[in-house]
């Protein structure tokens, strides 16, 4: 039997430095204990290899959206530390947490109803404290009676902006403490833990920091980069003065150029937008700007700083996530969960 060759693509995570973010976020956290987002596969990073990490590390809860996100993680952690965000939409979420143990956030009425009617046990509860996006409403919490709850949360619709809804936020997620008996509070994500011990409460759940991302300015030097975007040089080309490269000749070349096509395009997360914007680098840190547009597997860049490289070469490529967010338009969040499935994920 032969086995499937390697992809020319690979996500490489730094280990060290998600490790690093955690202990720096929890830290910031001041008395609360730092949980983490690792829902949409810890934000395309893979939530396999990035949960036995955190877990090592003292991180105690872990954050899913789907049911399915939690059961890739059973045989990984107890599953009384990790909640679905997304609640209990039908039966079968139901019949799986009460199975497993893991926790369901109970975000409506609806689906508190659907808890208690199964039998209950401990959830979280999501309060809705002005995005209207999940959660109970606060005029609704006085309709809530004997659900077990460990966590009691809300979310900060501009925790990443200075603006008079943090504060009004706050306020909302107190008076609701004060209104439904519940074991512990939460109300940051990473943006939110820089606010202050105000908004600490007893657990924190920051996502984009741990993956690199910065979600505040506070936070830049203290959060390190974690994903590092590698692709395959497929092959090397010599072109003249006046000719052209890629789809709708978007790029000419005003003088003979080397030039090289990788193994990453749109397909793979690597947008359209970075056309004519984005850069790779050789192994020696040389810089291999992209030229033309961006297609669905391919890439071509400008290798006239690197004459050495030759097909089969990995090259870099250059992924500062609040650099690249301010180049594109893209959010870090997009930044990082559009990463697609081609990518090999590996640790460093
Ligand atoms: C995704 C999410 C988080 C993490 O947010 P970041 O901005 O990535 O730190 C925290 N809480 C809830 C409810 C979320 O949906």
């Amino acid at each position: 039997m032969t086995g499937v060759p390697a992809t020319p693509l690979r996500l490489t995570m730094d280990g060290d430095a998600l490790v690093a973010n955690w202990r720096a976020l929890d830290r910031l956290s001041g008395a609360a204990r730092a949980g983490a987002a690792v829902k949409a596969d810890a934000y395309g990073l893979g939530a396999r290899r990035v949960v036995p990490l955190l877990a090592g590390a003292g991180c105690r809860d872990m954050f899913a959206a789907h049911w399915a996100e939690a059961a890739d993680l059973l045989d990984l952690v107890d599953p009384r530390r990790i909640a679905v965000l997304h609640g209990p939409l039908r039966g079968e979420d139901v019949d799986f947490a009460r199975a497993t143990g893991v926790r369901p956030v109970i975000n409506s009425l609806e689906q508190a109803a659907r808890w208690q009617q199964a039998g209950g046990g401990a959830c979280d509860l999501m309060v809705d404290t002005g995005m209207n996006r999940l959660g109970v409403s606060l005029a609704d919490l006085a309709e809530l009676s004997g659900l077990q709850i460990d966590v009691l949360h809300s979310h900060l619709a501009s925790g990443d902006e200075d603006g008079p809804l943090n504060a009004l936020q706050l306020a909302r997620w107190q008076a609701a403490r004060g209104l439904v008996s519940h074991d512990r509070a939460a109300l940051a994500n990473s943006a939110g833990i820089v606010l202050g011990p105000a908004y600490h409460g007893d657990l924190t759940r920051p996502g984009l920091a741990l993956y690199g991302g910065v979600a505040r300015q506070e936070l830049a030097g203290v959060i390190r980069p974690v994903a590092l975007p590698q692709t395959a040089l497929l092959q090397v080309r010599q072109i003249a003065a006046g000719e052209t490269v890629g789809y709708n000749a978007a790029f000419t070349a005003p003088a003979p150029m080397r030039v090289g096509t990788v193994a990453l395009g749109y397909a793979d997360g690597y947008l359209r937008c970075w056309s004519g914007k984005g850069m790779l680098r050789d192994a020696q840190g040389a810089s291999l700007p992209v030229l033309g547009l961006v297609s669905m597997d391919l890439t071509i860049v400008d290798l006239g700083h690197s004459p050495h490289s030759k097909e089969g070469d990995w090259l870099d490529v250059d992924y500062d996530l609040p650099r690249s967010a301010a180049m594109t338009g893209l959010s870090q969040y997009e930044l990082l969960t559009g990463l697609g499935r081609r990518f090999a994920r590996a640790s460093e």
